[in-house]
């Protein structure tokens, strides 16, 4: 009797996962499969799916390619770069908010919404149908396998609320993160430098609109992020805006004001630049050409190699000045750097291989597509957390440092900046008032002193806590940093175990710039953060003794000199003066403090006497 091989498709894959570069521009899924990382694309096509959404008047929004086709008929109804929104409230998106068609507005978490034919969207909501396309093409590539589990690629400047947004886009798109990682990171991945024992490597990042380049070490397979820095206004578009803008100059003469203001004509434009920008990638000289038939355009105009690349000039050195930062930041020389990995559509540009080749005097890698690359090594990354072979152990820093407002306005910094991911730290802290029942924490990130410098992450209160004297209470906060950088604050008052958390929920955002501007405030304003660090220090101490003392007197007061009384009675009018309105300077706050330490001398040795005479005579304290 002979056997039937029966070929049984068993739909939901549960031992592989996808690697996916969830880009500004474009966004891609790979997969490691015999042997090595390959992008997942459906027969005839490219796999690229363009991060661009058209929303039709009726029906399902178009998501990739046909959106980014749409968009050249329907610019209104149609986003792109949705990436630049994660995470961030509206004030922070302004910039951007000029390049999007339709209104925007924040929903009560203090997250952007995007207002399309009478309905909002959140960046996450958006995300969540590009990675939906994605996933989608790839298990078509698969033969219709659903695989669901994910690694999502981010750049190295996001933060925790960005990075949080990427996963909630995951969530809602019905994925299941197995980890965020950097960019640079994945990049790395895909050239196989983990392999390294050790060595520097610079990731020089040019997509279509961004730039960044990360200083990442390797230590016996294990990758650190250094220094990044960056534009994230900066990519392909200002190479091709740099020719349209030659182009409306030649054209203003032939057209009427109102077709090169027109919006559709202008898109026309910018594809014809950067078709133009493409050619001129593998051709000494390309033609620019505007065929608009309906507004009778006919027009052709011939770029050299060379005229391009004068214009393009001032844009690359802008990324090599951002090269110097970085490596200034990782504290290398260029001598120091051992691989230049080239990331981005953008790096196919010869002058732009050029300049990077002569700035870090060496060959760059450009071995594999720019653009596959960071998907690539993003399914190096889901293979290995599947349990494949490529030992790889991945180490970020956190950016900024993460702390507590502590009363009087001061921050406790839990986790230092540069602090290797994951990680975790727990500090103690207890109550201001008597009989205080609720504790609320305001968690903040930044390099300043005081809380109001810094960037609020959050808010969450503990309550539950039993009456008790003021400085009674234990409460211990954890925080707690996941290989993804999702920060869990976790509070627990010790005698009743009562607890409350929160992870940190995409609010606002950062961009690169905005974490280099905060480090060189922090930098600026040292000497005066110092000084009004320590104000806020001494004014919460001085409260701290104001109420003991005036506690003390009710138990003490009749034991104590008419001088010394008004010693006391004119330290407490001092201290009380200094609670209120602005902070004072820290030397009057210094001095209030130690007339305060000095008058009461005398009445804290009452008390002690007090305190013994009560031990020796069995009763509590309070009842003294
Ligand atoms: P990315 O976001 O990494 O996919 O990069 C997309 C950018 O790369 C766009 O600005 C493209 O115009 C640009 N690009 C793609 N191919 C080339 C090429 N051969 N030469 C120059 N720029 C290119």
């Amino acid at each position: 009797m002979g056997f039937i091989e029966l070929n049984v498709l068993n739909n939901a894959a549960q031992n592989v996962a996808l690697g996916i570069d969830l880009g500004t521009t474009n966004s891609l899924g790979a997969m490691w499969k015999d042997g090595r990382p390959i992008v997942l694309h459906p027969e005839g096509d490219s796999g690229y799916v363009p991060s661009a959404i058209h929303f039709p008047e009726k029906g399902m929004p178009a998501v990739g390619r046909r959106a980014r086709e749409l968009a050249l008929v329907d610019p209104a109804h149609t986003l792109f770069s949705i990436k630049r929104f994660m995470g961030r409230g509206l004030a922070e998106t302004r910039e951007d908010a000029a390049s999007v068609p339709c209104p925007l507005s924040e929903n009560e978490n203090g997250v952007v919404q995007f207002e399309m034919r009478g309905r909002k969207f959140t960046p996450q909501e958006l995300s969540a149908l590009i990675l939906m396309k994605v996933h989608d093409q790839a298990c078509k590539a698969l033969g219709g396998i659903e695989v669901t589990k994910v690694v999502i690629t981010v750049p190295a400047y996001f933060d925790e609320a960005q990075r949080q947004a990427t996963r909630d886009a995951a969530r809602i798109a019905g994925l299941d993160v197995l980890r965020i990682i950097n960019e640079p990171t994945a990049a790395s991945l895909a050239y196989g430098l983990d392999k390294r024992k050790q060595g520097n490597v610079a990731v020089y990042d040019l997509g279509g609109g961004t730039f960044d380049v990360s200083v990442l070490r390797i230590e016996e397979g294990v990758f650190q992020v250094l220094a990044t820095h960056g534009d994230t206004h900066l990519g392909g578009d200002d190479f091709d805006r740099a020719l349209v803008e030659v182009a409306r100059k030649e054209l203003s003469a032939l057209l009427a004001p109102n077709v090169l203001e027109d919006r559709a004509f202008l898109q026309s434009l910018r594809l014809a630049a950067e078709k133009c920008k493409i050619e001129l990638s593998n051709a000494p000289e390309a033609y620019m050409h505007l065929a608009m038939p309906e507004s009778g355009v006919q027009w052709r105009r011939n770029f050299t190699r060379g005229e391009a690349e004068a214009l393009w000039a001032p844009l690359i050195e802008r990324t090599l000045h951002s090269c110097q930062r970085a490596l200034a930041d990782a504290k290398l020389k260029v001598a120091q750097i051992d691989e230049v990995v080239l990331v981005g559509g953008s790096t196919r540009i010869p002058a732009v291989r050029e300049r990077v080749e002569r700035f870090f005097n060496r060959k760059p890698h450009v071995e594999l597509n720019p653009d596959e690359v960071v998907a690539l090594g993003a399914a190096v990354q889901a293979h290995v957390l599947m349990g494949g072979t490529r030992e790889v152990l991945l180490m970020d820093v956190t950016p900024l440092s993460l702390g507590l407002e502590t009363m009087g306005g001061a921050v406790a910094k839990i986790i230092n900046r540069n602090s290797t991911i994951p990680c975790q730290a727990t500090e103690g802290f207890t109550t201001y008032a008597d009989n205080q029942t609720g504790i609320e924490f305001h968690i903040v990130q930044g390099e300043r002193e005081l809380a109001k410098d810094c960037r609020t992450l959050g808010r969450f209160k503990l309550s539950g806590i039993p009456p008790m004297p003021a400085g009674m209470p234990k409460v211990a906060v954890r925080f707690h940093i996941d290989a993804n950088g999702m920060l869990t604050v976790t509070a627990k008052e010790e005698s009743t175990g009562k607890s409350a958390r929160i992870e940190v929920q995409p609010m606002n955002g950062l961009t690169d710039a905005q974490v280099e501007s905060m480090l060189n405030a922090a930098y600026r304003h040292a000497r005066d953060d110092f000084d009004a660090r320590r104000a806020a220090d001494l004014r919460t101490e001085i409260g701290v003794m104001v109420r003991a003392t005036e506690r003390g007197l009710g138990h003490a007061a009749g034991q104590l000199d008419r001088e010394t009384m008004l010693d006391i009675q004119d330290a407490l009018v001092a201290g009380r003066a200094a609670l209120e309105g602005a902070l004072p300077d820290a030397t009057t706050l210094q001095r209030v403090r130690d007339q305060l330490e000095r008058a009461t001398l005398p009445l804290a040795a009452a008390l002690m006497d007090s305190v013994a005479k009560a031990a020796l005579s069995g009763k509590k304290l309070s009842e003294v």
